[in-house]
């Protein structure tokens, strides 16, 4: 068996007679750029996400970004951000000009502890960024309730959580704003880069808007240093396809840790839950094990795809290094580096690859 970490291919081939059709009409219609395509794609985000305003961009980092300068933060100011995250969380950050302060993550859903931030609060503090990681939504009852207490504005990361809800509300609509990534990979993705934000805010909605097109609302007039960050028709008119399908497939992806569950349980591998409240979309299923070189040798050997999310947390990045954050200041988050392991999963993953995965592991990891 040869099964890949991630098939990009097998999508396309589900849907290929819509996204073909899709492509055409758009190449026949000679409009590229923020045309009809965006705007009904954001009318259906939104409405998908339940809340007022979609703008799209042209990737996550960009959309965490935008917000962050819609509410002026910059210079001077410092953002909280989980310890245990993809590194764009925090390049957002300081691409704003402001500070990322990394607070630990609970170690048994990943994300953010939400009684760890207050701690990390000082006077330059603006806003949080909960990211709901691997497809599970933070625990935001309680990190809004720190927000609230403290005045600062709460960005959600929802780059890994399309369609994921917490207390019977999707992502995007559970904060002040929030950015998705439409990267390939993700469980609603495009074929190229993109992005969005979602926001029940007006004026932040317009702003964004501003910033995302040369900050120009009327051609050549331009009120503000703006970006170009869009999304493009093309991409636009492929992601209105895909979202008919987004809950049909994240449904396919409960199917596949539900199996991978039944025949794992009985390992000692740590594997992932599912936090009360919480409707998981599994965009990665993360296990741990002490022992993760030797199963993804084993992996390798018997052709099984996997990867490590993240083997290098952002404190101990290079790009991070003027911090001056060592190794130990994250003890929890470095532990995690250390014995996390994203088995195959997506909606095209077989119960014939499930089971031949979940042999190959038993072969090191069943309990002695
Ligand atoms: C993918 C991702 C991003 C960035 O999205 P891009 O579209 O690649 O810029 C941001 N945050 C998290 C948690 C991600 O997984």
């Amino acid at each position: 068996m040869n099964i890949p970490f991630l098939d990009l291919k097998a999508p396309y081939q589900e849907l290929k007679n819509e996204l073909d059709a899709a492509y055409t009409r758009v190449m026949n219609s000679g409009r590229y750029l923020l045309g009809k395509e965006l705007e009904q794609f954001e009318q259906e985000f939104a409405a998908y996400c339940g809340v007022k305003h979609c703008i799209g961009v042209g990737n996550g980092l960009e959309a965490l970004h935008l917000v962050l300068r819609a509410w002026n933060i910059g210079a001077g100011d410092e953002v909280i951000v989980p310890a245990n995250t993809y590194i764009a969380t925090w390049l957002a950050v300081s691409y704003a000009g402001a500070v990322p302060v990394p607070v630990e993550p609970d170690e048994h859903t990943f994300n953010i502890n939400p009684d760890k931030i207050a701690t990390a609060v000082t006077k330059r503090t603006k806003a949080i960024i909960p990211v709901h990681l691997y497809g599970q939504a933070a625990n935001m009852q309680k990190i809004m309730t720190v927000a609230q207490n403290y005045n600062l504005k709460v960005l959600e990361d929802a780059a890994q959580a399309h369609g994921a809800e917490y207390g019977g509300k999707k992502v995007g609509g559970l904060a002040h704003a929030a950015g998705f990534s439409f990267y390939p990979g993700k469980n609603f993705g495009a074929m190229g880069d993109a992005g969005a934000i979602t926001t029940n805010d007006d004026k932040i909605a317009e702003k964004v808007r501003l910033l995302r097109n040369y900050g120009a609302k009327i051609k050549y007039d331009h009120g503000v240093k703006g970006h170009n960050s869009r999304i493009d028709e093309l991409q636009a008119a492929f992601l209105r396809v895909k979202l008919r399908y987004l809950d049909s497939w994240n449904e396919r992806r409960r199917k596949v840790e539900a199996c991978y569950f039944r025949q794992l349980k009985d390992t000692d591998l740590v594997l992932p839950i599912v936090a009360d409240g919480n409707r998981h979309v599994w965009h990665l299923y993360v296990v741990r094990t002490k022992i993760r070189s030797l199963v993804q040798e084993h992996f390798a050997q018997t052709g099984v795809g996997s990867l490590i999310h993240y083997p290098i947390p952002p404190h101990l990045s290079g790009a991070y290094s003027e911090m001056g954050l060592q190794k130990g200041c994250f003890p929890i988050t470095e532990q995690l580096a250390d014995e996390v392991l994203s088995l195959p999963m997506g909606p095209h993953l077989t119960e014939q690859e499930i089971n031949y995965i979940c042999s190959q592991l038993k072969v090191l990891c069943n309990k002695s």
